[in-house]
């Protein structure tokens, strides 16, 4: 099946979705978007105000830190794929709970299942632990984990950037790895799928050096 078809066939099963009671207080469900062949997944937490009235992620004074930190690195949004764990907005923001969570788990696995992206950045504590449930983010942000063949990598939320402004070069030193982790991580994916030789969905770039990888993602 084609990705980017499997993508919005999961999208509109998320608009429509009554799995948990945040469904009662949404004005859209936000699935997230991005390009099919995104090799780097962006997750936060979950919509917020405008995210709610729009039915897209990051679209209000987070995701505007969000565009600026990509731009930091020469990203687009349009060319990496944004979700949140949660698809519905809590009401008021508040956090969401645990079976919320559960219940919206399944979307965003086989998000990643169909992304297969080499690099997946956690925007705050809540998408942090679906991945690293022991982690503290003041300990874990930009330190990329090796986790199932992927690079995940722990961030601040832009809104915590926002509300407490000392984290912003924090966050923004964690974003300059970025180019370089994203290049590791097809290198790893190239190496995987040279032993995996049925697999040979192209997601990779043309012109990623060969001689890079390995060796330096044994640092992390
Ligand atoms: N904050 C999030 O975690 N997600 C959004 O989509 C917007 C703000
Ligand atoms: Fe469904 Fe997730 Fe929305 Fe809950 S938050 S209603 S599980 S899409």
């Amino acid at each position: 099946m084609d990705p980017s078809i499997t993508l919005q066939e999961i999208s509109r099963q998320v608009s429509d979705c009554i799995r948990c009671n945040l469904h009662y207080s949404r004005k859209n469900a936000v699935p997230g978007e991005g390009p099919s062949t995104a090799t780097i997944l962006f997750i936060g937490e979950g919509p917020g105000f405008h995210e709610n009235e729009q039915g897209r992620p990051f679209v209000g004074q987070a995701g505007k830190l969000l565009e600026d930190l990509l731009g930091k690195i020469d990203l687009k949004r349009e060319q990496v794929f944004i979700t949140n764990v949660v698809k519905c907005r809590p009401p008021s923001n508040r956090d969401p709970m645990p079976d919320e969570l559960a219940a919206c788990a399944e979307y965003l696995n086989r998000q990643i299942e169909t992304l297969n992206p080499p690099v997946i950045v956690t925007l705050g504590r809540f998408s942090m632990a679906k991945f690293l449930p022991f982690a503290r983010i003041s300990d874990a942000h930009g330190k990329p984990v090796k986790l199932n063949g992927r690079l995940i990598v722990p961030m601040y939320h832009p809104a915590a950037a926002l509300h407490q402004p000392s984290l912003k070069p924090t966050l923004e030193k964690d974003f300059l790895q970025l180019p370089e982790l994203i290049r590791q991580g097809a290198v790893t994916r190239e190496e995987k799928r040279a032993d995996e030789p049925e697999q040979n969905e192209t997601l990779l770039s043309e012109d990623l050096p060969s001689e890079s990888g390995a060796e330096q993602l044994s640092l992390f």
